[in-house]
């Protein structure tokens, strides 16, 4: 037996399915999931001394690659500080006043300490500010477990093939539609129907949890309008994106297609907190401020604004900030990309890539999909295979196709290269 299964035995012992979120059980692969040691640069290790190339980045937040000194060096310094004082602190005004030079359409944010936490917490208080109850999410885009938005969701849930989670009462997603994503006559005829109930639009502005899906301009334009027009609010989840996309988020690259394009509310998480539990949210000051203390939609939290996190958060933050990071990092994900669908091709075997910055996504089918529906034409057996393939030959990809993946400032051009070398045979595999 290997550590890796020894200790999944042990887990699933004393912890629901042997992890502490779904997709980390492997279950949509199948197999024994990697139980990781330790991680450095572009590598982790697991509990067999095997060595895998990381592109899940920890879902997102190792944009930096794993150990980066300074960030070490950041965080070791906080901890000698405190841990937590349940009090303000100077480094969570300097990580606010960070992200809001960074986001210009947010005038105020609260941190929190998960994605999670910031939707939920953004969508209440988008009800409070408008006085209105009915939300529109999109299936296949995933916002986090809070009960309103277990609806047809997509990551975990999708790979399970549940429609919604056990344990929500219908009064609880009642007022929250699902529609279907880049689909603008939907949108519109929701508009149509229950404009003046909409209390808000969330959305993922390029969907992370449907592997990897743009909004296409007239659809991200349409929601802009929509909600404007109506009194709703627009909020963007840049959980996945924000930082790794483009230094400004995606909402700097629609604000670039679409004339004063900008975002209600901004959802952030990830990156800001480079590696430790942090996330945020925020938008205009007069919208921001009718939350509790000033106002009256209540949000709250223990460790929010965690002096570790925040130290993290903010040297991670300036870490990026060097010139040429971002266009450094999409380079090296195109080369990613680029080598995975020519490897695919010299083998007969249908893949379409696309990417953004640092994030990237990759199909196993003839077109790229614009919404859930078509992401679902996906032959899951197919993905299987190359997911064990890469896995067997030291590649980590994320073990469902519903999930994004994540290039870090520390992948090297070898590191690439053998990976591309590895999809290579591993699709010649496949194809045999
Ligand atoms: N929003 C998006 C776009 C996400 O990708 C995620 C998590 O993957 C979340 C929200 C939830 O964040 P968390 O897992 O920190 O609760």
């Amino acid at each position: 037996m290997t550590q890796n299964s020894i200790l999944f035995e042990r887990a699933q012992r004393s912890i629901p399915g042997g992890v502490n979120s779904p997709v980390r059980a492997f279950k949509a692969v199948g197999g024994t999931p990697a139980f990781i040691t330790r991680a450095q640069g572009a590598y982790m290790w697991d509990a067999d001394g095997k060595r895998y190339i990381d592109y899940i980045g920890s879902w997102g937040p190792m944009i930096l690659g794993h150990g980066h000194p300074q960030v070490r060096e950041a965080v070791h310094a906080a901890v000698d500080e405190g841990l937590s004082f349940g009090a303000p602190t100077e480094r969570e005004i300097a990580l606010v006043e960070e992200i809001l030079r960074l986001m210009p359409s947010m005038e105020m944010v609260r941190l929190v300490n998960s994605g999670t936490e910031a939707s939920m917490s953004a969508i209440r208080l988008a009800r409070g500010a408008t006085g209105r109850s009915k939300i529109i999410k999109f299936e296949g885009c995933y916002h986090g477990h809070a009960d309103a938005l277990l609806v047809k969701a997509g990551s975990g849930l999708a790979t399970f093939g549940h429609a919604t989670s056990a344990g929500v009462p219908p009064e609880v997603v009642q007022d929250t539609l699902v529609l279907e994503y880049n689909n603008v006559q939907q949108l519109e005829e929701a508009f149509a129907r229950f404009g003046s109930d909409i209390a808000c639009v969330i959305m993922e502005p390029i969907a992370g949890n449907m592997n990897f899906v743009r909004a296409s301009v007239p659809f991200m334009a349409a929601a802009r309008r929509l909600t404007r027009t109506a009194g709703a609010l627009l909020i963007i989840d840049e959980v996945m994106t924000g930082f790794r996309v483009a230094l400004g988020g995606a909402q700097s690259l629609y604000a670039q297609a679409i004339e004063g394009f900008a975002p209600d509310l901004t959802v952030l998480g990830k990156v800001i907190g480079g590696g430790m539990p942090l996330a945020a949210f925020g938008g205009p000051r007069a919208v921001m401020e009718q939350l509790a203390p000033q106002g009256a939609v209540y949000q709250a939290g223990t460790l929010s604004g965690n002096p570790v996190a925040t130290a993290c958060g903010l040297a991670t933050l300036r870490l990026i900030q060097q010139p040429g990071f971002h266009d450094q990092l999409a380079a090296r994900t195109r080369q990613l990309t680029t080598g995975l669908q020519n490897a695919a091709q010299a083998a007969g075997i249908a893949m379409r890539v696309d990417s953004e910055g640092g994030l990237f996504g990759f199909f196993l089918l003839p077109t790229l999909p614009q919404n859930y529906r078509e992401v679902l034409k996906t032959d899951g057996t197919l993905f299987n295979r190359f997911f064990h393939g890469m896995l067997r030959r030291g590649i980590y990809f994320a073990p469902a196709l519903y999930e994004a993946g994540f290039v870090s400032a520390a992948h090297s051009e070898q590191d690439v290269a053998d990976t591309v070398d590895a999809a290579r045979e591993t699709f010649a595999e496949m194809a045999n």
